[in-house]
């Protein structure tokens, strides 16, 4: 993929810039140089006199780009299409009984949706858990390795790998699932383990390494409890030898808890720490109901802790203890989720998100989260959680030069008296007018430099009507795996969790 020229120096002058992990603030006016995709030197305005090119970011407000952990580019084309579902329930309309398959270029500008929403809200990494669908079609990933290429985001694509149906994931499914639409499912085609796994390493061998490629390749099997044992640590021996990142979801909700113990005997995170799965560099998606023990394996093992508050909500999954995480010593980042649950994959949403629902937790004032907190898991936090180290995420010298900037003299912005928390409280991307991914602009006084977006964004329009009545056909034909997995539902909430799982939801006696 293609970084700017190595020699390539960019001047980015005069904007008011946060500085180091900290996110430091003078409020005084910086020169920024870019020699090729790192940060080469942080100067008072005016200093840096040498470029190739120079753009002048005075009243901006330049911040470390948002690293979106966990987003699903196949979910782009059903925004907005399903409301007010658990996720267990929810997400069969996603995988639906009958798929809907899509053309490359359909795919193409599926992927071209969340990557232009992505730049638009500040975002210059994204990992995208990609389904491929019922068998490996290296077209269809060749078409989201170029919408990623030709918008000049920072992407790591995981395959969403799972080797048992989705439905034996759920508890009791012999119980609810009428047998001819249990064996049904069971039936569904999916790729094998050893199919997946000769993927990532084919694309890795091929260059596609997150360290040394803009777009790159990571692992990603789907959850625990879709995974066989042998596949999880397979998975795990091949990060370890490719010095991979990987992501994973677990225990997003309460029914996982059931499931973890159901199939473990223990809930998921213990579980994972027990067989050795846990790591640095191993993020664990939502991880909403977690007991102490589990806080203590995640803060031992190095593993990432991904939150994702908006997902959270819409699907009414609960709260994260972020702030007993943090205590303990775990690394938190941030993610949006797909845009089927989530309708925006907007990290500026997620991190007012994050920074809101944490004052719920809790009497005390001085343990919620504040912006700045927030801020550092959408930037530093999510660095370390893919390997990055202090290298992305940071406004330093020899850092990789992803930014993007807002302008100071919009709505948000005025009167300017915190940057950090109007970024965090107020702004939702209509500020945002310039990006920089690998040293490469891609985005500048609000015009995206690399595609033409209006094209784009009228040909995704006419695409979806076309697709929109079969994806209506698809999710009718879904709603009899709907009415079992809700019936699955019910019954898990008579089943009791540990005592000691940090209390993720509101319930309906106490919100009275
Ligand atoms: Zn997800």
């Amino acid at each position: 993929m293609t970084t700017a020229n190595s020699n390539t120096r960019t001047l980015l002058r005069g904007a008011r810039v946060l500085l180091q992990q900290e996110l430091l603030d003078d409020g005084q006016p910086r020169d920024v140089l870019i020699v090729g995709d790192r940060i080469a030197a942080i100067e008072p305005a005016g200093t840096i006199q040498t470029a190739d090119r120079v753009v002048v970011l005075d009243r901006h407000l330049l911040c470390p780009g948002l690293i979106n952990g966990h987003q699903h580019s196949h979910e782009h084309f059903q925004r907005g299409r399903t409301e007010n579902l658990p996720l267990e329930l929810w997400m069969n309309l996603v995988r639906t009984r009958v798929p809907v398959p899509l053309t490359p270029r359909q795919i193409y500008l599926r992927t071209m949706i969340g990557a232009i929403e992505s730049i638009r809200s500040g975002c210059t990494t994204l990992v995208d858990d990609l389904a491929l669908g019922p068998a490996i079609d290296e077209t269809r990933l060749d078409a989201v390795i170029q919408a990623y290429g030709d918008a000049g985001l920072r992407a790591l694509i995981g395959f969403s790998m799972m080797d048992r149906p989705v439905v034996d994931s759920f508890p009791f499914v012999e119980d609810h699932v009428p047998a001819p639409l249990l064996a049904e499912l069971r039936a569904m085609p999916r790729p094998s383990s050893a199919d997946y796994l000769r993927l990532v390493r084919t694309r890795v061998e091929a260059g596609l390494h997150p360290m040394s490629s803009r777009v790159s390749v990571l692992l990603a099997p789907s959850a625990p409890q879709r995974c066989s044992e042998a596949f999880l640590m397979a998975i795990r021996a091949l990060a370890d030898e490719l010095d991979l990142p990987v992501i994973t979801h677990v225990q997003e909700t309460r029914l996982q808890v059931v499931t973890g113990q159901l199939m473990y005997g223990s809930p998921m995170v213990e579980y994972l720490d027990r067989i050795g799965f846990l790591k640095p560099a191993t993020s664990l998606i939502h991880a909403v109901w977690l007991n102490p023990r589990e806080i203590e394996a995640l803060a031992r093992s190095g593993a990432t802790a991904q939150h994702n508050p908006w997902s959270n909500l819409l699907l009414g999954s609960g709260v994260m203890p972020v702030r007993e995480l943090l205590e303990a010593g775990v690394n938190v980042s941030l993610g949006s989720d797909g845009s089927c649950s989530t309708v925006t994959a907007n990290m500026l949403n997620v991190m007012g998100t994050a920074a809101g629902v944490a004052k719920l937790r809790g009497d005390d004032p001085e343990r919620w989260l504040s912006a700045r907190e927030v801020l550092g898991a959408a930037t530093s936090g999510g660095a370390r959680a893919l390997g990055f180290g202090n290298e992305l995420g940071v406004i330093r010298v020899g850092a990789r030069a992803d930014f993007f900037a807002c302008r100071t003299d919009r709505i948000s912005f005025t009167p300017l008296t915190d940057a950090v928390r109007q970024l965090v409280y107020a702004e939702r991307g209509a500020s945002v007018d310039f990006s920089m991914i690998a040293g490469t602009v891609v985005m500048e006084s609000g015009v995206l430099t690399t595609i033409d977006e209006a094209a784009l964004l009228s040909e995704i329009e006419a695409e979806y009507r076309e697709l929109e009545s079969r994806y209506a056909a698809a999710e009718a034909a879904t709603l009899p795996v709907l009415d079992a997995v809700r019936r699955i539902y019910l019954r898990s909430l008579a089943c009791t969790i540990p005592a000691d799982t940090w209390p993720a939801r509101l319930s309906a006696q106490a919100s009275r």
